[in-house]
Formats: C-alpha cells, structure tokens, sequence
C-alpha cells in the first residue's frame, strides 16, 4: 500500500482543487473564503463542476449536504447527479446551486420549538472551508443546518461563529505587542477517541446493547480490569484487523489517524489523529466515529460508542486537545524564548484561567448527557467539578508572579512579566496528572470530560467562547494604557489573584478533592439535569449573544433539546429494561427454579431422608430475590406510565433523573444478583465475561 498515494485520495482538498480548477477560479475562491465573503454563483457552478467531474473518475453516482443536526450524529440526503435530456436519456450533472444549498425536510430533526410546525423547511448551507470528500460511493459536502427563519439547527454553525470571536479577540490583544505582523489565529483541536469493541454475533444477543448502546443488566465479571494487563497490551489480530482498515478509510479521507493502542478495560481501545483546525477536527471525528461503526460491522464486530458500555470497567471519553496559534505557526501557549513571548504566553494562559473558573457552569454542560453522567465523577474519569491542572513547576511560576516573590530555582531574582525570561518548562512534567479534568500538557489544554459519543462541537463552541471573552475583558484593559508593559504585569497577577482557587494539582478522583473543591466554592453539576439551568444564565446569554455564537432564542431551543435528549434516552432505557425483566429474566430464573424443584422433589420421593440443602436454600433465596425483582419491576412500570403526565421538559427530565433513574438502578441490583446465582445455561443473553473478551 502506497501510503502517501492513498492519503486524502477521497478528499476534494487544496491540492485537487488547485489542478482542477482555472488559477483565476482557484485563486478568487481563497481570497473570498479568507474574507469570509459570499461566493457568487459563477464561482460556485465552477467549483460544482470541478468537483462532480472528480467524483464522477472515482465512480460516484450521488451527492449529499452533510450535517451535523442536534441528534449528535451526522444526516444525509442522498441525490443523484441524473438529469434528463430531451432524447430521454440522461446527463450526470451538479449545479452551483446545489453545492451551495440545499433543503432538507427540517421537521425531522430537533429544533427545540425553533421551527414552527407550519414551517417545516430548513436549509443546508456548504462549509467551504471543509473540504467535500467520498464516502461509501457518494460524494458528501459538509454543510452548516439551519431554520427558514435563519437560527441554527446544528452544532456546526455556531462552532465557526466561535472560532470567529476567539480570533476577533485573540487579534485584538495581539496587536497590542510590538513587532507583531499576525494576521489571523487559528485554534487547533486533537480528539482523541475511546470506544469498545466487541463481538458482532455476541453483542445482538443482548436488547440493551442493541437498543441502547450500553449494558443495562450485568453481573461484574471475575476479572475486570484490576491486573491492568490490558493497557498497552498486544493488539489481538481481529483488533489489529480493524484498526489497520479503519486507518487506511480515514487516510484516504485526509484525517491524519496517528495513534492507536488498547485502553485500560478490557476491549477497550483508542484512536488519536493528529491535530487540525476545530471546524476539521470536528468532521474528522464526527467521520471518524462513522467509519468506527461501519468498518466493526463489516469485521463481525460491534463498535459501541457509549460513555459507560459495562459497569465495573472504565467508560470511554473523548480528550479534547486545544490549543491557540497563528496562522504563520505559533503556538500561543507555548512558553517563548524571549521575555516579550512569555509575556505573550503569560497573558493566553491566564485568560484560559479565568475563561475556565469564570464558566465552570459551561464546561460541565456542554458534555452533559445522560451517557456522560454515568462517567464523570465515577472514580475513573474526571469528576463533575471543573478544575485546572497546571502541573508543579508552572504553578510555582505563577505563584511567584502573584506575590512578587523569588522563584525557588532562581533563589533572588524577581520573575518581571516582559523583562525576564521564565524558567524552562519539563516538557513531561506537565502530563503526569491524568485525573485531572483539565490539564495544560505543555503546549495546550487537555479538557478531558467530554464523552466519547459527543460531538467535539460542543465543547469547542463553549471553549472558544468563553476565551473570547476573557481575552477581550482583557483587551479593554489594556488596549488604553499608556505603560504596556506595567498594565500587563499587573492584568496578570490581578487574574491570578482572582482565578487561582480552579488550580488543583492534586488526585481529582479523592473523596478530599470534593470536600476541598466545596471549600474553594467550585460548582459540582453532578448530572445532566443540575448543569442544563445554567445555559440560560444571564451571565451566559449575554456572553454567547455578544460574540454572535448563539442568541438567546437558540439557547433556549437549545436547553429543551438537552431535556429532550435526556427524556428519551432514559425512556428507551426504562422501556428495553422493563422488557428484558419480563421476557428474559423472569423467564430464565424460572425454568431454574423449576429444575432445581424437580431435583428436591426427585430426591425426596427417592429417599426423603437425603439431603436436600442446597436445592432448598437455592430455592428460597431465588424465590426471595425473584420476589424483589418484581416488586421493583412493578415500581419502574408505574413510574413510567407516570411520566406521561408530566408536560414541562425540565421537570420531566427531573422526574426521569430523581424516580425513574433511581428505580432502574434498584432493578438491575436485584437482576445481576440473580444472574450471579443462576445457573449459565438458563441464562438467555451473553454475560459481561462473554462480551469483554468476545474479541479473540
Ligand atoms: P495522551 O494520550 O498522552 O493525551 P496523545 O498523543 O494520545 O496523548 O494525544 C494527544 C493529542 O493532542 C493528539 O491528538 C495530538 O495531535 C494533539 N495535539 C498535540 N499538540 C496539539 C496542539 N498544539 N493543539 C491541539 N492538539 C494538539
Ligand atoms: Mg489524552
């Protein structure tokens, strides 16, 4: 395999376009999309043309707009290039209009009360700074969704709208100091994405796997993942299988897929592609996550995405890796050489400080879902509460800027923010703390509470937002000092004093770390439903409405799709349970009740002096648990025909948190204490030994 040859092979990218299109054409598509100018449809029927030709060499038969709608996974509407001629034969044609537009039935997706029910329609509108690419034989263009009435329906719009206000002010600070000719930033993201892998065959035996994307029942298996004998380990050859045609689809797609090895549970596994611009990054995993999927099932396995597949073993997240730099390649969060970048690097850091404890609220909610609660907090992932992590000798630093003290490693000198420079850095110093939900690994921020089945849009649009904001706070300060340089010294320390209680260096996943981070007055949003409020906070409106990310209209529809979202999945999760209680359950514990009665009863008429013990106690134990069992399938039952009661989504959604959650949890309890005594052939659907180590 020609390695160089395939890469971005299926990718209308720079390079094809360039061949392909005039240089006239070519050169006045880039200096509008560097101006973020409209295209005209001259333009547009050009590059549709060049682009259907491209696709029609690679056997391409069909067009889609791609996007991102509020249901978390991408949508697709499949047309052909056919057109008819007079003679009754066809053309294969592609116009600019249907490049730059599209209009897809919107009624289907989520709107959140946006769209009236009147007003079905919604429009799809081309992304051209991400590039159209092949998939399964058609050519897809990424496209932004939105209502008639022009709001957002999808998590790509208002990603570019934040990527515009970081670098609006991101500039502005930057023309601050001297010497500098940057003319645009750039905020790159690296998702680095978990997931399970099991056997196809094996995981549609279970309903709650097929339905719901997670175990629902399930008894710990006698090994977890306690000899840690996964991580790291041997890829197996089915796994290895996988991985290597997973790499080969997303290299012909331009996604740099750099890393891949085994997670700490068992069939556990990671991907890391290198990183890219965030409007990228996203489609890339958002690709990514597809091909995981299809290319499982063509491998007889099963790829499950969810946050917490088994309980027991780690859950899978989605590490967004962020940083900010320049378009001529800085990195902005890197320490510099000299005492004017450092300063520079100082001034990004803090912001991000002060973004993070300033928006606490944000960061727990944009990767809030009712997958995602099961993760945070339990003891292998980060908690709920957000904090920072800066590693030791950073915050050393900071702490000697703060005080106007001697940094320990220069005994006397004052560290003076634009006269002197910082002391190195240990790279690896930074990286050691991995329980930390947000760490600065070096040269960008590591937000680690993301799930693995959330779109890295959300926690982008609210990254780059609240940056936004810190650095142009920071700018109205600075921009009408007349003494730069002593303005800045003082922002920072000031900032340092303000935000430094969200540093903690510590073991996040300590019951300590949630009474200390109670002291210091952080937010702990255990679930779902205690984050959401928080969306529409005055503090939190007025943010995303001043940088044009999201109105308030679009935060509210917003908010009752989070509701939304929740209500179904824990209704779909109610519901798959119920079922799995009654027809497999019930059943099985029975027909081994019964056999154990037939072998009491057989025994006694052979001799009714022998003994019978444990038949006996086998019986009444299961007849007892059984007995629990029903009473709490009984109570699941009512409370979900309760529910339907309940008009407000908010208060539904705290209904299904606070009773129906809790009912579940009661249920499977009584569930997996009868598996574990119940004889295996009984038992109608594979165990959790069967499924983490179904991949051979
Ligand atoms: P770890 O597992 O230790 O966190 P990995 O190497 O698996 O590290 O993942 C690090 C991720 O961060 C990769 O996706 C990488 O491309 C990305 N990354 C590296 N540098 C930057 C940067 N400056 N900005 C954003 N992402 C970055
Ligand atoms: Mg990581």
């Amino acid at each position: 395999m020609n390695i160089p040859e395939i890469f971005g092979s299926m990718l209308f990218n720079d390079s094809v376009m360039k061949e392909r299109l005039s240089t006239e054409v070519y050169k006045d598509f880039h200096s509008k999309i560097s101006k973020g100018e409209k295209l005209t449809i001259e333009l547009a029927n050009q590059i549709a043309d060049a682009m259907k030709n491209w696709a029609l060499e690679k056997g391409v038969t069909h067009f889609t707009h791609w996007f991102q709608p509020m249901t978390g996974v991408t949508a697709e509407k499949h047309d052909s290039f056919i057109s008819p001629t007079e003679g009754g034969g066809v053309i294969m044609k592609f116009s600019g209009k249907s490049l730059v537009q599209g209009e897809p039935d919107a009624s289907s997706f989520p709107s959140g009360g946006l769209r009236a029910t009147f007003e079905a329609r919604g429009y799809t509108a081309w992304d051209p700074t991400s590039y159209a690419f092949i998939k399964d034989g058609t050519l897809c263009i990424p496209t932004a969704f939105c209502s008639y009435g022009g709001h957002s329906l999808d998590k790509k719009t208002p990603l570019l709208r934040s990527m515009e206000a970081v670098n609006r002010a991101a500039l502005r600070i930057l023309k601050l100091f001297p010497k500098n000719d940057i003319k645009d930033t750039v905020i790159f993201v690296g998702a680095e994405q978990e997931y399970f892998l099991i056997d196809k065959k094996i995981a549609e035996k279970r309903s709650d796997i097929v339905n719901c994307g997670r175990t629902i029942f399930g008894a710990r298996p006698p090994k977890g993942q306690e000899l840690e004998d996964h991580y790291f380990g041997a890829i197996k050859p089915r796994v290895q299988a996988f991985m290597r045609e997973l790499d080969t689809e997303l290299w012909k797609l331009g996604v740099l897929a750099k890393t891949e090895h085994n997670e700490a549970a068992p069939g556990q596994h990671e991907l890391a592609p290198i990183y890219a611009t965030t409007n990228i990054a996203t489609d890339q995993n958002q690709i990514t996550m597809e091909l995981m999927k299809s290319i499982a099932a063509r491998n007889g396995l099963m790829c499950l995405l969810h946050e917490k597949p088994f309980a027991g073993v780690n859950g899978s997240g989605k590490h967004n890796n962020w940083s900010i730099g320049t378009e001529n390649g800085i990195n902005l969060l890197e320490p510099g050489e000299t005492p004017e970048q450092n300063a520079r690097f100082l001034l990004f850091l803090v912001a991000v400080i002060k973004a993070v404890d300033e928006n606490q609220d944000l960061l727990r909610l944009c990767v809030a879902s009712a997958g995602n609660d099961h993760r945070l907090g339990a003891n292998e992932a980060p908690p709920a509460i957000v904090s920072m992590f800066l590693g030791d000798e950073l915050t050393a630093i900071l702490e000697a800027i703060e005080n106007d003290t001697p940094f320990n490693k220069r005994k006397h000198e004052l560290l003076e923010i634009g006269v002197t420079a910082l002391p190195n850095l240990p790279k690896d110093s930074t990286d050691r703390n991995r329980t930390s939900p947000f760490a600065f690994t070096g040269n960008k921020f590591e937000f680690r509470m993301p799930g693995s089945a959330l779109s890295v849009a959300e926690p982008n649009i609210v990254l780059n937002t609240i940056v936004a904001e810190a650095l142009s706070q920071f700018a109205d300060e600075l921009e009408g000092s007349a003494d730069f340089t002593s303005s800045l010294n003082s922002l920072i320390k000031k900032t340092l004093k303000m935000h430094k209680h969200i540093i903690f260096n510590g073991n996040n996943y300590s019951d300590e770390w949630v009474k200390e981070a109670k002291e210091r007055g952080l937010l702990n949003l255990r679930s779902t439903i205690d984050a959401v409020p928080y969306f529409s906070s005055k503090k939190n409106v007025s943010m995303f409405e001043k940088h044009k990310v999201l109105t308030k209209d679009e935060i509210l529809s917003r908010t009752e799709i989070l509701y939304e979202n929740y209500c179904h999945t824990l209704h779909i999760e109610a519901l798959t349970m119920i079922n799995m209680t009654k027809k497999e359950i019930i059943p099985s514990v029975i027909t081994y009740e019964e056999e154990l009665l037939r072998v009491a009863n057989s025994k006694k008429l052979f001799n009714p002096d022998l003994c019978r013990d444990t038949e006996e106690k086998l019986i009444n134990k299961i007849s007892i648990l059984l007995n629990t069992l029903n009473n709490s399938l009984e109570i699941l039952e009512n409370s979900v025909l309760e529910v339907k009661s309940i008009i407000d989504n908010q208060k539904m959604a705290k209904y299904y948190r606070e009773t129906i959650f809790v009912n579940m949890a009661a249920l499977r309890n009584a569930a997996d204490v009868l598996e574990s005594i119940t004889a295996k052939k009984y038992w109608s659907y594979p165990t959790y030994e069967d499924l983490l180590y179904s991949v051979k």
